[in-house]
């Protein structure tokens, strides 16, 4: 049988990316939709043939925990949201995926861990990357030295944004804070999944506000240093004010690069030994896959609450750094 999953929060990545990519899993299926917005059931019920009985609201969320066609509640709602949601997934005895950022505060992320574990249901976050093979092999690059241990990183994820002034992702209390939070945490995922390992310290640099009318709760651009042991620094960058994606490594005996790295299609890689070439995947397709395979066979997830914690510990020593221009230790 495969998994039903349930989308919460229908908004342009549910519409976009993860409900065309549930038409190719093999694993799971979209079975259900929870949404704050009744106007958009009639028209995802009709494109994905879902049955009245799988269709919830937030108020009526909760009684999902009756339903045996939902296995695994998927959260796609603005950051600050996601803590809410999952514990109340969790409590319905449901799976979770999670949406990145995990959440806005370590402690959110701990509460959303816990309350997983209290219910013993797993708990992911949606680090898709995971599942691609050129960001793969960058993570067996790096983690196995293949061309020598690590000396430097460099890491880009910017776009320019175009979004309504009231939109969530203009709003700290939503989101949590700009692009660091939104793209910026690709940066910070290929650096791990380059490393291996956790940073020892990290410095930050807002960038100038050429819009501040504009950015007025979150940073329009930040750069950051995070330093390993033994003296590896990753150099990184995000903005809502300009375009780039790329993750480059340089080893003792060769490099690479991925660029665009973080896209959704297209992706490009090269090493110091050639071109990368590999198929083109569904990233969330697999992504879901895996999940509901590790739900079927009680297996750890690769990419857990956990992992997303870490992350957000991350982010937030990297808006300390920038705050008080002071080296942060992690
Ligand atoms: P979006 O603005 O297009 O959609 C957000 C959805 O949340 C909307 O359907 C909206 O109605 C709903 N919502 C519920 N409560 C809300 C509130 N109080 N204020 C505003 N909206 C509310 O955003 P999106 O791009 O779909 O992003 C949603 C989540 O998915 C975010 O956490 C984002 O970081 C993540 N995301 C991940 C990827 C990825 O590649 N993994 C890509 C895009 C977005």
């Amino acid at each position: 049988r495969k998994l039903g999953i349930a989308l919460l929060g229908l908004g342009k990545y549910s519409e976009g990316q993860l409900a065309p990519a549930l038409q190719e899993t093999n694993n799971c299926y979209l079975a259900g939709i929870v949404t704050g917005s009744p106007d958009k059931v009639d028209k995802w019920k009709r494109k994905y043939d879902i049955p009245d009985k799988n269709v919830y609201s937030y108020e009526s969320f909760d009684q999902i925990k009756d339903n045996p066609d939902i296995d695994i509640v998927y959260v796609v709602t603005p950051n600050a949201l996601h803590r809410e949601f999952v514990v109340r997934a969790a409590q319905a005895k449901k799976h979770v995926i999670c949406e990145k950022p995990m959440a806005t505060t370590v402690e959110d992320c701990q509460a959303m861990i816990d309350a997983c574990k209290q219910n013993n249901v797993k708990l992911s976050i949606g680090y898709r990357l995971h599942f691609e093979p050129h960001n793969q092999r960058v993570m067996e690059l790096g983690q196995k030295e293949v061309f020598g241990p690590v000396k430097s990183i460099k890491a880009a994820d910017s776009f320019k944004i175009n979004v309504k002034p009231e939109d969530w992702r203009l709003s700290q209390k939503l989101a949590g804070g700009g692009p660091l939070m939104d793209v910026g945490i690709y940066c910070i995922q290929g650096v791990m999944y380059t490393m291996g390992k956790e940073p020892i310290a990290i410095t930050a640099k807002y960038g100038e506000k050429t819009r501040p009318d504009y950015f007025k709760t979150v940073e329009q651009s930040i750069s950051w240093q995070m330093q390993f042991e033994g003296g590896v620094i990753a150099d990184c960058v995000s903005s809502y004010n300009d375009e780039a994606g790329f993750l480059y490594g340089e080893a003792r005996d060769g490099w690479w690069r991925l660029d665009p790295a973080y896209s959704y299609s297209g992706i490009k890689g090269e090493t110091s030994q050639g071109k990368m070439d590999f198929e083109e995947v569904n990233q969330q397709a697999r992504q879901m896959d895996d999940f509901a395979n590790c739900v079927r066979n009680n297996k750890p997830t690769q990419v857990p609450g956990e992992m997303g914690l870490r992350d957000v510990r991350i982010l937030l020593a990297i808006y300390e750094a920038a705050r008080t221009n002071k080296k942060v230790g992690i």
